[in-house]
């Protein structure tokens, strides 16, 4: 029959769109499947992308330098001692033993959130109202029961710094019993280098004590202008060199130094409790000192 020659049969023409349709599928399944990279072409090539010159603001920033001014010689004079604790600043006060206002004072200190210091009378090479000071002619016995004496005369001490003191903190042996009995007591030291012979850090370090060195005297030379430089010099230290204690004293050429400074105090470094000063230059308490 004409009709059947013309005509593939129909399973024949049904088999070849079987085949057709199963390649299709195949060469479509794998082209959907090939892997992935293949499909990542490279970038073609464009400016060159610099990295920034400053990180963003908020990766830079970091915590102001840390800073701490001891007040020394107080207990003297209320009406201007006042006025150092009205400042607005961090400070820390020292307070002679026998200052006719110490315990008046170290008390308001002590309520107003600063922390308070023993400013003990050690030997100077230039004798000077010997009765009050520890010297070098003292036996071991007394030389702590007179610094056990001193801290009882000073509420709320956190630790002692020397007022003086030039031939007595360069004599290792004397200044050991002053150390032993600062530790007895459970309290810190500052060493407030009157002498460049000075023994405090060694003997201090021997003994496992925690204490910091002054690296900056506020009103060595008298006059507004001389602690103006000071303040410059205490500010650019902390900021070049790490942690820097200064100690100055309750002078009105200070105080309207610090008045003066007080802004730039508060922003370019962080003024901290001796404490916490104290914590870490000895790299005690590592969380503690974070918080400030
Ligand atoms: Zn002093």
């Amino acid at each position: 029959m004409p009709s059947r020659r013309k005509r593939p049969a129909p399973s024949r023409l049904g088999w070849a769109f079987f085949l057709l349709f199963v390649l299709v599928t195949v060469l479509a399944t794998l082209w959907v499947l090939r892997p992935l990279k293949e499909r990542e072409k490279p970038l073609p090539p464009g400016p060159e992308v610099k990295p920034l010159r400053t990180a963003p603001k908020a990766f830079r920033e970091t915590p102001a330098p840390m800073a701490c001014i001891i007040i020394d010689d107080m207990g003297q004079n209320p009406r201007l001692e006042r006025r150092f604790f009205a400042l607005g600043l961090c400070l820390n006060f020292s307070f002679l033993p026998q200052g006719r206002f110490t315990k008046r004072l170290a008390t308001e200190a002590h309520a107003r959130g600063f922390e308070v210091l023993v400013h003990l009378p050690l030997q100077a090479e230039r004798k000077r109202d010997a009765s009050a000071f520890i010297s070098l002619q003292m036996g071991e016995a007394e030389v702590k029961k007179r610094v056990k004496r001193a801290v009882a005369a000073v509420p709320y001490a956190i630790g002692i710094n020397h007022h003086m003191g030039s031939a007595f903190s360069a004599d290792p042996k004397h200044m050991r019993w002053v150390l032993e009995e600062t530790k007895a007591l459970g309290l810190i030291y500052v060493d407030s280098r009157t002498t460049p012979k000075t023994v405090v850090p060694q003997v201090a370090r021997s003994l496992g004590l925690p204490f910091a060195e002054r690296r900056v005297f506020l009103d060595h030379f008298e006059g507004y202008e001389a602690v103006c430089r000071a303040l410059e010099r205490f500010i650019v230290r902390a900021k070049r060199r790490g942690p820097t204690l200064a100690i100055g004293h309750p002078h009105p050429a200070t105080l309207r130094a610090l008045i003066k400074y007080r802004l730039r105090l508060q922003k370019e470094v962080r003024l901290v409790p001796v404490s916490v000063f104290v914590r870490k230059v000895n790299g005690y308490d590592k969380t503690l000192s974070q918080k400030f």
